[in-house]
């Protein structure tokens, strides 16, 4: 829902930390291709912020998106790729848009103006729709896909070298942990401490970290249940809620 929540006025929801304003979860990777010395971005979800979280990051391309699930709060800022669709279209071509079938299918239907055959729309934005495999190699560096459960749908998480992006996340399938072998860098959800039937807990997501090892855990998608300050008191040294601009190195 992001931080602030319409119509809340809790302790964080008029919190004045700026760490706890949070809009929609959404993570940029950046990367200089050794060949060429190239620049690539990959975002991973475009949700209803994405605008400010582009503008913010100053954003000059996208080679890629990937899409976790087909959820509103995930997919919803898609439209706002046009300026930077028509940027890679000079390039080469439309910006691929990685996505499993079911999050193809939400996004064919909500921007019905964009993927129809039929699309006439002059300025639609020039994206193309890719079915996520297992694994996905975007100029050399590789997406692997990680099973996940967000209440009863199969979502997508990511792991791209020593890293984890898993969002929305209520069950991970045991063959998923093998996938996630030698990860240093974690990005969790992590939604309240009172059970919700599609996202885990910060009680769980701690025993997923634990399970996990990796050296640092972040967690996202955070409601306003939790404040920034006083969550990150009870949390051991190496897990902290993440906030909006946090930049991670990682190794790809
Ligand atoms: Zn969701
Ligand atoms: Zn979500």
């Amino acid at each position: 829902m992001g931080v602030p929540t319409l119509a809340c006025e809790c302790a964080v929801c008029t919190s004045p930390d700026p760490h706890d304003r949070r809009l929609r979860p959404s993570v940029l990777l950046r990367w200089r291709e050794p060949s060429t010395e190239t620049e690539r971005i990959v975002v991973i979800d475009t949700g209803p912020d994405f605008r400010e979280q582009a503008l913010r990051a100053r954003l000059t391309h996208v080679d890629a998106v990937f899409y976790t699930h087909g959820h509103a709060d995930h997919i919803l800022g898609m439209d706002d790729l046009r300026p930077l669709s028509f940027i890679a279209l000079k390039r080469g071509g439309p910006i691929p848009l990685y996505a499993d079938r079911e999050a193809a299918a939400v996004l064919e239907r909500t921007f019905g103006y964009t993927f129809s055959p039929q699309a006439t729309y002059s300025t639609r934005a020039r994206v193309e729709l890719i079915l996520l495999g297992e694994r996905n190699l975007v100029h050399g560096v590789d997406f692997v896909r990680i099973p996940l459960l967000h209440g009863e749908q199969p979502i997508a998480g990511y792991r791209i070298g020593n890293a984890a992006y898993m969002t929305d996340v209520s069950a991970i399938p045991e063959a998923s942990f093998a996938l996630l072998e030698g990860v240093e860098v974690l990005a969790i959800s992590a939604l309240r401490h009172a059970p919700h039937p599609s996202h885990s807990t910060v009680e769980q997501s701690l025993e997923w970290s634990r399970r996990i090892g990796a050296k640092q855990t972040w967690f996202t998608h955070i409601a306003h249940e939790l404040g920034h300050e006083e969550t990150n008191r009870t949390l051991p040294a190496n897990v902290s809620l993440a906030y909006d601009g946090l930049s991670v190195p990682v190794t790809l």
